[in-house]
């Protein structure tokens, strides 16, 4: 509790999954996140240490925005006046998988489009803007206080200072400190247990190079290339338009078939997709910076809704929870989602959105001392990531050279292998059974929409319907209509 007797909560780390929390926290709590990075420089939207994914392609699926758009009303206007650009799959995609080129039927979903700068940016000015939340930026947890009862607070360390660490009470802490969190150590340093974990490793290598057209160039005529993998290429390549007149180039591929980091190497891997399109564009572009690389691309989880010795009053969010396989885009949009889900827990329903603190009394209950046990909340958070662990997790258990601490596919596994190869080979030709497929990728739907009849009997009983034999770069509408 603070001075004045108001509940006081800690969220550690303020990037999405911690900022969107202090959002939802500040509606019980004050608020105050604890954000190692200095983000006083260009108001801190460029890349940062603590998120050094942020230079990599971050699209923003559909369940992702609706979770965001609930948490900060009116946020999808803000960040598309800055830039960010809704982009309709399948129609303004160049899109090829498994040797065919997707039609460019109508959307059916629209990933959001930015840099992960300009995201952050966004999330943070408006969450900061609604009040009850301070930002303690510059300043690192370095663990935890309590005891195997009960976490009381954070010892935190400011950054370059030779003052010594210093202790923040709380009554509640929360864990947003992304996939590389130190909680597991933090609990056994103050009696507690850390929870069972699980990584599911490709070795995902990701290059990612930021371009502009050169002066003159005429517009591709579509807002995103995109290569998938399959069982013949193992590469994926994203080319997507972002704020500014850039383009972000992400290429990727598993252990021993890595991207190189420097610009040529960057562009003979791109001469190894399965069309020489992929080369031929980016050669015509205008590299913006050098080359990134990122390498910590595991599936993990941490099982802290399990039983074992854990504190009241700690609960972990985001990647700090479970991280994904980032080639399947779902991230940012369970750490929203997750963040939904603590709402609704809490019980304060539309009352945070609106800035009351409508919610207090639930809210208080799981602040509080003999409140509603924190395992309960974490169980409500945990459930959130199921359908996109399936995806990943499940996709990535079956590929070969995977490094995994859990057990391997099942017979269950390879035969929803089997049929999901199916259902790759006749989504790029057929516009209702890439909807309803579209759907569960952009968590607005469960996996089971994937054995949809519409989806299914096409898989099952249909040859493929025929798709274009080039890369489809001229659609009838582009830009303004939808074929
Ligand atoms: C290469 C790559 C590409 C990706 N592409 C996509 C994509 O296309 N779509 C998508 O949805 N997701 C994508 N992701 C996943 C996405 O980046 C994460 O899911 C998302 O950032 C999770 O947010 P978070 O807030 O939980 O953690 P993070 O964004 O990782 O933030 C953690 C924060 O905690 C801070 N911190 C860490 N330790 C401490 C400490 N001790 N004290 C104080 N602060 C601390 C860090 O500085 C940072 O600000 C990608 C990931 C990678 C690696």
């Amino acid at each position: 509790m603070t001075a004045t007797g108001e509940r006081h909560a800690v969220v550690v780390g303020g990037s999405l999954a911690g900022m969107l929390t202090a959002r939802v926290l500040s509606a019980h709590a004050r608020v105050t996140v604890v954000e190692r990075d200095r983000l006083d420089d260009a108001a801190g939207s460029g890349p940062r240490p603590g998120i050094p994914q942020a230079r990599h392609t971050h699209v923003f699926v559909e369940g992702g925005q609706l979770a965001l758009e609930s948490l900060l009303p009116g946020i999808l206007g803000e960040l598309s006046a800055r830039g960010a650009l809704p982009v309709g799959m399948p129609y303004d995609l160049v899109q090829h998988q498994s040797g065919r080129w997707y039609e460019r039927f109508a959307a059916s979903t629209r990933f959001l489009s930015c840099t992960r700068g300009l995201l952050d940016t966004v999330v943070r000015e408006r969450v900061l803007a609604e009040g009850g939340v301070d930002l303690l930026a510059g300043t690192g947890v370095t663990g935890l206080v309590g005891d195997a009862e009960r976490v009381r607070g954070v010892r935190v360390r400011k950054r370059g200072a030779a003052d010594d660490p210093y202790e923040i009470e709380a009554d509640l802490v929360v864990d947003a400190s992304g996939r590389t969190s130190r909680v597991p150590t933090w609990l056994g340093e103050i009696g507690g247990e850390a929870p069972d974990e699980e990584t599911i490793d490709t070795g995902q290598g990701y290059a990612t190079q930021l371009y502009r057209l050169r002066p003159g160039a005429e517009d591709p005529g579509y807002h995103c290339l995109y290569f998938l993998p399959d069982t013949e290429q193992p590469l994926t390549g994203v080319v997507v338009r972002v704020e500014d007149g850039l383009w972000v180039a992400s290429l990727s591929g598993p252990r021993g078939s890595e991207p190189p980091t420097d610009p040529a190497g960057f562009l003979d891997y791109a001469s190894q997709y399965p069309h020489p399109y992929l080369r031929e564009w980016l050669s015509t572009m205008e590299p913006v910076g050098p080359v990134h690389s990122n390498r910590s691309t595991a599936n993990i989880r941490r099982y802290y809704e399990r039983p074992g010795r854990r504190p009241a009053g700690l609960l972990v969010v985001g990647d700090a929870l479970c991280a994904f396989n980032p080639i399947y885009g779902q991230g940012m949009t369970v750490a929203a989602q997750q963040v939904v889900a603590l709402r609704r827990v809490l019980g304060a329903g539309s009352g945070v959105a609106g800035g009351a603190r409508g919610g207090a009394a639930s809210g208080g209950r799981l602040l509080g001392r003999g409140g509603r046990r924190t395992r309960d909340v974490q169980r409500a958070l945990a459930g959130v990531a199921e359908t996109a662990w399936a995806i990943s997790a499940g996709a990535d258990r079956a590929l070969p050279g995977v490094e995994s601490t859990g057990p391997g596919p099942n017979a269950l596994d390879r035969l929803t292998g089997r049929y999901l190869r199916r259902v790759a080979a006749i989504v790029p030709g057929d516009p209702g059974a890439g909807r309803h497929y579209r759907s569960v990728l952009a968590l607005t739907a469960p996996p089971a929409r994937l054995f949809h009849p519409r989806i299914a009997l096409p898989a099952l009983f249909r040859a493929p319907r025929a798709t274009p034999g080039e890369p489809p770069l001229v659609v009838e509408g582009w830009p303004g209509g939808e074929g």
